[in-house]
């Protein structure tokens, strides 16, 4: 992508993997710096048209050999359904994703998608069918136009502004005096962590990808940009198959599937209700959340040790 300065003109390379290129500056180098150490398969499955269907079986993993994290995992998700992970901080809930995108390998079992073990395929194909929109949302020097562009080759300003409308960043960008047309520093310090993500959400929506990967932030400045970022999220969601790592009660109500995350393994895992009935520890989460019946405070916290 020449249209980019050095640095991120470095980084659009780089990060050419990750289709919609939004997951932070810092990590996608570090990430791609492991990837160097690891070859490609010789003679790599293709991937056609995917449909999206992710299975873990019998998954194993450990950072180090020193410290056991995942062990004996197994997690179907249908094509474009979501997976709300909830859980309390270390429980392994970003390791899932990690080992989904091939930034590291398992240690045991196998994850297939669409029937076939991703180390069958190159981890650029694997890659590029995927969405990635962390919590750190990641915008360059350049226009707000740029930025949203940036999801998919070739886009034009039309495309764009389809992308900002349907995940609802339009109605923010038209309050700004340059528009689509105001240059971002590198910090985005003009604008508000939700409108960060918010930038995110349209550049992965432009992506068009088969598979998300969503990381809820645990607290953003404004209710209001809050509902706006919960809305894109969910027309982004729409027809993909979608690991969001929830935080809030109503993103994980809406989610198809629940899965609760402690120390490593799925401690539960069901629908609301079902999990709701069964009084267990999704149970426990739900009743310490109570005095935010809206679904506002953290689920990842402290509170989901309890
Ligand atoms: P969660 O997303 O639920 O907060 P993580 O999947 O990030 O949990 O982490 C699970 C455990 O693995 C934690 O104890 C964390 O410290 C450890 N961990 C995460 N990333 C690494 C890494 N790159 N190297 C070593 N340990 C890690």
């Amino acid at each position: 992508s020449g249209q980019f300065g050095q640095p991120i003109g470095q980084l659009a390379n780089a990060s050419g993997q990750l289709q919609s290129g939004v997951a932070s500056a810092g990590r996608i180098f570090e990430l791609l710096r492991a990837d160097e150490q690891r070859p490609e398969p010789a003679d790599p499955v293709r991937l056609g048209r995917v449909r999206g269907r992710i299975e873990f079986r019998d998954v194993s993993f450990r950072y180090v050999p020193e410290r056991r994290l995942i062990e004996n995992l197994s997690l179907v998700v249908e094509p474009g359904s979501t997976v709300a992970v909830v859980g309390p901080t270390g429980a392994g809930k970003s390791t899932l994703g990690n080992l989904l995108m091939r930034f590291y390998d398992v240690d045991g079992g196998r994850i297939l998608l669409d029937g076939t073990d991703i180390t069958e395929m190159t981890r650029e194909d694997l890659r590029s069918c995927t969405g990635m929109v962390p919590q750190d949302a990641w915008v360059f020097a350049g226009t707000i136009a740029d930025n949203i562009a940036y999801g998919r080759e070739g886009a034009t300003r039309e495309d764009v502004v389809d992308a900002a409308r349907a995940t609802g960043l339009d109605p923010f960008i038209r309050t700004l005096p340059g528009g689509y047309d105001t240059i971002l520093d590198e910090d985005a310090s003009g604008i508000s962590a939700g409108e960060r993500q918010l930038i995110t959400l349209a550049r992965a929506f432009l992506a068009d990808p088969v598979l998300l990967l969503l990381d809820e932030a645990t607290s953003l400045v404004d209710t209001r940009t809050e509902q706006l970022v919960q809305r894109g999220m969910a027309a982004l969601r729409a027809g993909r198959t979608t690991f969001v790592i929830a935080h809030r009660l109503s993103t994980i109500r809406h989610a198809d599937a629940i899965v609760v995350m402690r120390d490593g393994r799925i401690a539960e895992q069901g629908g609301h209700d079902e999990l709701i009935r069964s009084g267990g520890a999704y149970a426990n989460l739900v009743r310490s959340q109570n005095p935010h019946p809206a679904g506002r405070s953290a689920m990842a916290g402290s509170a989901a040790s309890a």
